[in-house]
């Protein structure tokens, strides 16, 4: 057999992203949510997969317009917002330019940056996980990197930037490109999305796989001034979108009226997991996601709950371990807990 053809040396080093397969009872691993949009089914007879799809999407654009209360030409969509982050980061970054977030945060920022040779540079957040925009701002003015990626609210911790420091931030930042990953801002109150035509640099990133409940039809959205849009139309893969995914997400926004009461819920879910997890002695953090970050009380919960069909994620942070739990239905939070709870009298 002839040798193995190597990747380039700096993607070599990647660690594959391999997703839990485990069979499991209750899944609070991937910040997932609740199908409601879409739970009817919808007819996809009429599409016809011998044709491609609209490569500009427009008509989803259209849509997610009204929904945002911006214009279509202020947004790009793609399979995932995980789609357009990396068309981004490689479309801006040449070999070694840098790009600058706060650690922790979503671990897949630094993996595009290894991708296209761009550094990346991980401003620590304090003890309580919240993130210094002074630091940040400063560390910039210092580094100077191509594009600043905040993530607000912040996955894994939960965290919220307030609109002042994030208006501080673009106040100070002119050289930089500003990424404000919004996944979850749904969940939160903050939003930079009214910013994108005071700020040219400004990249808003929404999803439709979290408060919309809708990861497996793989719909992310880019949202920025026109000018930026049609600038960095030349990046974008043709076709990104399949008909399918481009169907359901034109469904699921065509009636939108339950997502402020599903937004409610999981608020108010994640309040009452949160007042759980406290009385069993976890260390909490504030969140402004549909999860909760978590220094548990016991050694290998993540091991144990998986034993039990119970799936959480773990993060391993300057040698501590902690877990970020995501808020599930209340029948999936009690199944959590009643197993925690176990946990914790089987070790007393
Ligand atoms: N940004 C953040 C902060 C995320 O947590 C995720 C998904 N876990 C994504 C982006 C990507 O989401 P998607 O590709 O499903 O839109």
């Amino acid at each position: 057999m002839k040798a193995m053809i190597r990747l380039k040396p700096g993607v070599e080093k990647l660690q594959a992203y391999f997703v839990n397969d485990i069979p499991y009872r209750v899944k609070l691993d991937a910040n997932e949510g609740s199908n409601y949009l879409l739970k009817g089914g919808f007819n996809i007879n009429h599409l016809k997969p011998n044709l491609y799809p609209d490569s500009d999407s427009r008509e989803l654009r259209r849509k997610m317009a009204e929904y945002y209360g911006c214009d279509e030409t202020n947004i790009m969509v793609g399979n995932g917002s995980s789609e357009l982050i990396n068309t981004i980061v490689n479309a801006y970054c040449d070999k070694g330019e840098k790009v600058m977030s706060f650690t922790p945060s979503f671990s897949m920022y630094q993996t595009y940056c290894d991708l296209c040779g761009a550094e990346f540079i991980g401003i620590e957040t304090e003890e309580d996980f919240s993130q210094n925009i002074d630091k940040l701002i400063l560390a910039a003015k210092d580094q100077k990197p191509k594009i600043i990626i905040l993530c607000n609210p912040n996955n894994p911790t939960g965290y919220v930037t307030s609109k002042e420091e994030i208006l501080k931030l673009l106040e100070n930042i002119d050289d930089s490109l500003v990424i404000l990953d919004e996944a979850y801002a749904d969940f939160s109150y903050v939003t930079a999305m009214d910013l994108i035509n005071t700020y040219e640099n400004l990249i808003v990133m929404r999803t439709l796989s979290k408060a919309f409940g809708l990861a497996g039809i793989r719909v992310g959205a880019l949202v920025a001034n026109a000018k930026t849009i049609e600038y960095i139309w030349k990046v974008k893969v043709p076709y990104n979108l399949n008909i399918y995914s481009q169907y359901a997400a034109i469904e699921a926004l065509s009636n939108t009226d339950g997502v402020d009461e599903y937004i409610n819920d999981i608020k108010k879910l994640r309040k009452e997991l949160y007042m759980q997890l406290e009385d069993l002695q976890f260390q909490l953090y504030p969140s402004g996601g549909n999860f909760i970050f978590t220094k548990p009380p016991i050694d290998n919960l993540f091991e144990k709950l998986m034993r039990r069909g119970v799936l959480i994620r773990e993060f391993i942070y300057k040698e501590k371990v902690y877990n970020r739990i995501t808020v599930g239905t209340k029948e999936e939070n009690q199944i959590l807990i009643d197993e925690i709870k176990e946990l914790i009298g089987g070790c007393l």
